[in-house]
């Protein structure tokens, strides 16, 4: 799958969960409630592949799914950039310290599993907003 597909599938996921919940009268604080892991595993389980395995893409304790994935990603499944004659398709606009690459022997993409920069409520709530591609409108690129 490439990143294109994903985010568009996980955007269309996305929408009918908050519409879902718009519809129900929940405010901005419930909607996003509604998306700790805890609850999403329970009645959202085909929004991410890991909820079937019941299983955390970052082992914490608390874990908020609304922004999966994060507004700093950034990505071209097209990408011409190189470094070091390898493609980079992805990166961090922010360079999040817990940020890393994954580096094969002909492309470079971002690797997130070290950072939990978009899950925690506080980050969340700062970025909301009910369109989830609205939040991520900067990723696609260029
Ligand atoms: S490293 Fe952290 S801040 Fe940067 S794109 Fe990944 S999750 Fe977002």
């Amino acid at each position: 799958m490439t990143y294109e597909e994903w985010f568009d599938s996980h955007s269309t996921k996305h929408k009918t969960i908050v519409t879902k919940l718009h519809e129900r009268g929940m405010d901005k604080k419930q909607i996003i409630d509604y998306f700790d892991f805890d609850n999403m595993v329970l009645h959202e389980r085909e929004f991410c592949l890991l909820y079937q395995e019941n299983k955390k893409c970052h082992e914490v304790e608390t874990l908020n799914c609304y922004l999966c994935a994060c507004p700093h990603f950034r990505f071209d499944d097209n990408s011409t950039t190189k470094i070091e004659e390898k493609t980079e398709y992805s990166f961090c606009a922010i360079n999040a310290k817990e940020g890393k690459k994954f580096i094969s022997q002909n492309a470079i993409h971002q690797d997130c599993t070290a950072c939990l920069v978009p899950h925690s409520k506080e980050f969340i709530s700062k970025c909301f907003d009910m369109e989830w591609k609205k939040i991520m409108d900067k990723c696609k690129r260029p």
